[in-house]
């Protein structure tokens, strides 16, 4: 079968279309039909750089980490039937648990010794079949067609919402997306959802990042000067606006980082400001990575409650797996890039 294998090329690394073996189910494993694969700002830099923990005794790892499959074989007696729609959950606790994996929480792991599927340690979901353990299986509904492929990173915003819930201290009135990529939106999405007024900003002036915001009735901005009055949840998508949120954050109010750091665009804090601005407006800021089953179940019910169309116009790049890497190739314009091993 036919499996996106980052393999090791020198000092870099280079993402083909291999032939791999058909993967035989251990205990408590599903084997799954892959549907559909999503393709992440993760994914386009592990498809440049040499693997750094490949998949156990290889030197090459299969990519992949926002899943959708049908279960083709199931363990008797299981849960899960043929048939059922999966998404698989991407870390793996560590194997002498910290006191966050050994309850569950491995995305809080403190030890970084977890591995993640198609990321670190152990492969993805980016084959035509792949194995998944039942206890990290996802069951989607049916309704969801096509749009089960956003679980993945709808689980990350639902983490993010999640804490946010606890933090901000005001009530929620007003919410600021930075960046309107897959992440911004849905985390706008999740803000819609909680009856707040929505603001996102994106440099990208037209296309479908703008259309998408405002199907939400967000109002969209492309440039961070155009806000005014101060917000009581930010999430920081962007990478590129840490201070401006920090900065727009009301008092009471709490901001979250999210999906990656620009470093060069993020620019320099001085320590002392940050610190005044923080404690002077009892102001919380936080980062987030990863999720865990609660999350994806969060998520599960979020894209259960949003508009299908809404959800499939975030997919605006779908192709079959014989043109992959035009998955890896894509505009500022576009959303969520989506590889389809089944038309
Ligand atoms: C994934 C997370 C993962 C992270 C690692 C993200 O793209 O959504 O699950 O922990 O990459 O960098």
């Amino acid at each position: 079968m036919r499996a996106l294998t980052i393999q090791p090329a020198g000092d870099r690394g280079r993402l083909v279309l291999s032939d791999v073996p058909e993967p035989s189910p251990a205990d408590g494993e599903l084997t799954v039909q892959a549907i559909a694969l999503g393709i992440c700002g993760t994914d386009r830099e592990l498809a440049t750089r040499a693997p750094r923990s490949p998949a156990p005794g290889r030197s090459g790892l299969i990519l992949g980490h926002e899943s959708l499959g049908r279960v083709l074989t199931a363990p008797a007696g299981s849960e899960f039937n043929t048939g059922d729609l999966v998404v698989g959950i991407v870390r793996r606790p560590d194997p002498v648990p910290c006191m966050f994996c050994a309850k569950g929480q491995f995305d809080l792991c403190e030890n970084g010794r977890f591995t993640e599927r198609g990321i670190s340690g152990a492969d993805g979901f980016g084959s035509e079949r792949f194995l998944l353990e039942m206890d990290y299986a996802v069951r989607v509904d049916p309704a969801l067609g096509l749009a089960g492929v956003l679980l993945e990173p709808t689980s990350v915003v639902a983490k993010a919402w999640e804490q946010l819930d606890r933090l901000v201290r005001r009530p929620y009135r007003r919410a600021l997306v930075l960046g309107s990529g897959p992440i911004g939106l849905l985390a706008a999405l999740l803000a819609q959802q909680r009856g707040m007024d929505v603001h996102v900003v994106d440099r990208v002036e037209q296309g479908p990042k703008p259309r998408q915001a405002h199907a939400l009735n967000a109002v969209y901005h492309t440039r961070v000067d155009e806000l005014t009055g101060t917000f009581d949840a930010v999430v920081e998508c962007s990478g590129a606006f840490v201070a401006e949120a920090i900065r727009l954050t009301a008092p009471g109010g709490a901001t979250c980082l999210v999906g990656g750091v620009d470093p060069i665009s993020a620019g320099s804090v001085n320590l002392g400001e940050l610190s005044r601005e923080l404690m002077v407006h009892n102001k919380v800021i936080f980062g987030t990575v990863n999720s865990n089953r609660r999350h994806f179940e969060a998520a599960h019910v979020a894209l259960q409650k949003a508009d299908r169309n809404w959800l499939e116009g975030l997919l605006t790049d779908c192709v079959p797996l014989e043109e992959w890497r035009s998955a890896f190739d894509v505009g500022p314009e576009a959303i969520k890039s989506v590889i389809r091993f089944e038309s």
